[in-house]
């Protein structure tokens, strides 16, 4: 591999993507270059004459039989051949290196008889770079190298750099880890790979179009390597010399190699300062973003001595880092191995879930405080295992939102609800209003409303029936966008609700656009609210200011009459929760709504009284 810019150990592939190839011409002489001849003394006066205008890493044969297990080993970076050779000629090796992957990109220039034509017009036809007439002349032999170098240099730059931010590309990274690993096996040395993923890059881009998601991984790619830059001292052994190589893998993931570490802390204090390379807001396009990245750690040899081993170690430690929050690193662990071959198994089988009839609806009331009586239902899936038992939704809604399963599933949750409530209606079982809580990716699809229309009228269930409930932090994940959506769905008749209000950031200016008519606090403040201070004025302002926009509140997840007396002496309508009932089958919720059904609570004296 050329370098012409800093040369590293010359065996190993250069770690920054291929310099630019009109660099300096005493850079270029530290490429390598193989030489097959069949006579020795050949091969001595071609050396003489290269090393007297200074290349100096020069690997030779006179075996034509063994051209080609050199060539794999050396990788050369220009190949000088004599094209009349004994046994295999010059012209079998040219046709054996255009089969192979891994060699058919090294330039080749042949030794020829003057006037040998015919042999020459083969020799490019099968793919010969050019030709050095015998006896050979030096200065035509300098001049015809350096042709073939600056080609191969543009070459490699073409195939290993990543186009838009320059640093090298992922295959680039993969040769210089499969290098890495093997130096690792032969001398036991410890590494790492980091892989980064930027989060809700996906959001970003949709909001600011593609230019603009280029503009920021650009950005973020500079930010990077700066980084990298000053951590070099820290994260490689100084014999080794080579520094932490930060690659692109594509879209908005990054890797970094860690050749050589004293030990794992160092991946550690290198995570933590991509981390801090996040801290200061982007801008792009006249906007300041913040954007944050988890990152995956993956150690060799502990967590693998193979290539895609290590990588998928590296991959999956990213995705638990994304699981349990943004904005941090996770180190992979076995344990993280088995459970995504859990998870494997269980996405397989949550595929066949609604086919095999194993999901269900639940239902849990939602019940006025004031007048202890049923203003609603909250549908929330089940899904009855036939081996695992009951699977919590906790456990396979995350799972349904990573692999788009949480379309379909929620599809037919809405169809299964709207049909449940329109068959208690038809029964005379009065319920005011159906709840159904929908994912962003439902949200995103194109025709969502349609969608909301056909589920309604294929139920015979008026639109003010339902409520649709979508996350506070999902909403904010693209409010501008989903501004359109949630008044295309208000006109259409249908309520729609705030969930798990508190734990994302909403903007006070958005959620006065956002035309909808209820707020649902999370439990997590709800949860004894009545003597924890900092929960009682979270819930406190949240009913102040969703009373001043004209909002409903309801509280989730009361579970004790203290709880409740606290929530009725703020005014706050309407509570869910344990204390009232679990979610039920639709047949127990069925009873539920006959006169008396619904037991009837007495708050405990609230706090503030
Ligand atoms: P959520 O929409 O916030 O639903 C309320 C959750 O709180 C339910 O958990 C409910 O069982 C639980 N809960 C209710 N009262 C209490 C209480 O007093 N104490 C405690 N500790 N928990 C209480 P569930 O059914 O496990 O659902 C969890 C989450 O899964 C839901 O949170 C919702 O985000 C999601 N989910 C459930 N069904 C669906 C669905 O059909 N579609 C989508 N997109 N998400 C769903
Ligand atoms: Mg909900
Ligand atoms: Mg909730």
């Amino acid at each position: 591999m050329i370098d012409l810019q800093d040369s590293p150990a010359p065996e190993l592939p250069a770690a920054e993507a291929p310099p630019d190839p009109r660099g300096d011409d005493e850079a270029r002489k530290s490429a390598k270059i193989m030489l097959v001849n069949r006579e020795e003394l050949g091969i001595e006066m071609l050396k003489a004459f290269l090393e007297q205008v200074g290349y100096r890493n020069l690997v030779s044969t006179c075996d034509p039989g063994e051209a080609l297990d050199l060539l794999l080993d050396e990788r050369p970076d220009v190949l000088l051949v004599d094209l009349a050779l004994p046994e295999v000629s010059g012209l079998e090796i040219l046709a054996r290196m255009q089969g192979d992957r891994r060699l058919r990109s090294i330039p080749v220039i042949m030794l020829t008889e003057a006037g040998d034509a015919a042999a020459k017009l083969e020799a490019l036809e099968r793919g010969a770079t050019d030709f050095l007439a015998k006896p050979v002349d030096s200065g035509e032999l300098a001049a015809r190298l350096r042709n073939a170098l600056v080609f191969k240099a543009c070459q490699d730059r073409l195939a290993y750099s990543d186009a838009l931010t320059g640093l090298p590309n992922r295959e680039r990274f993969l040769e210089r880890l499969d290098w890495t690993l093997r130096f690792s096996r032969r001398y036991g040395t410890l590494g790492a790979v980091l892989h980064i993923g930027l989060d809700r890059f996906k959001q970003v881009n949709e909001a600011l179009g593609p230019g603009g998601g280029d503009r920021l991984l650009w950005a973020v790619s500079q930010r990077l390597r700066e980084s990298l830059r000053e951590t070099d001292a820290l994260a490689c052994a100084p014999e080794e010399g080579q520094p932490p190589m930060l690659s692109r893998m594509g879209g908005d993931e990054f890797t970094v190699l860690l050749s050589v570490l004293d030990d794992s802390a160092d991946a550690v204090r290198v995570a933590q300062r991509i981390l801090a390379v996040f801290e200061a807001p982007f801008e792009v396009g006249g906007h300041e973003l913040f954007v944050t990245c988890c990152i995956g750690i993956a150690l060799f040899p502990a967590d693998g001595t193979a290539r895609d081993a290590v990588l998928k170690a590296a991959w999956l430690a990213m995705q638990q880092a994304k699981r349990e929050g943004r904005d941090s690193y996770r180190f992979f662990s076995k344990d993280l191995g088995a459970r995504s071959h859990q998870r494997l198994s269980l996405e397989t089988e949550l595929r066949k879930a609604v086919e095999r009839q194993e999901l269900e609806v639940f239902y849990q009331p939602k019940v006025d405080l004031a007048a202890s009586r049923l203003v609603g239902a909250e549908a929330l899936v089940r899904w009855r295992h036939s081996q695992r038992g009951m699977v919590s939704p906790a456990d396979f809604i995350p799972l349904a939102e990573e692999t788009g399963l949480i379309v379909p599933l929620g599809h037919w949750v809405l169809a299964s609800a709207c049909r449940q409530m329109a068959a208690w209606l038809a029964a005379g079982r009065r319920v005011p209003r159906i709840s159904v809580n929908v994912s962003s990716q439902q949200f995103r699809q194109r025709g969502f409303p349609d969608h909301v229309r056909a589920a309604l009228s294929g139920a015979r269930l008026a639109p003010p029936y339902l409520c649709l409930e979508i996350t506070e932090s999902a909403i904010m994940e693209n409010a501008q966008a989903f501004i359109e959506t949630l008044d295309e769905l208000k006109a259409g008749g249908v309520a729609l609700s705030i969930d798990d209000f508190g734990t994302g950031y909403s903007s006070l200016s958005y959620l006065k656009r956002f035309p909808i008519d209820e707020l649902k606090i999370d439990r997590s403040f709800i949860n004894g609210v009545e003597h924890d201070n900092d929960n009682a004025a979270i819930v406190t302002a949240i009913i102040a200011m969703a009373h001043s926009l004209g909002l409903q509140v309801v509280a989730e997840g009361v579970e004790n009459p203290q709880e409740l007396g606290f929530l009725r002496d703020l005014g706050c309508e309407v509570c869910q929760g344990f204390l009232y009932s679990r979610p039920l089958p639709a047949a127990n919720f069925g009873e539920l709504l006959i006169p008396g059904g619904l037991p009837v609570m007495n708050p405990a004296p609230g706090a503030t009284a």
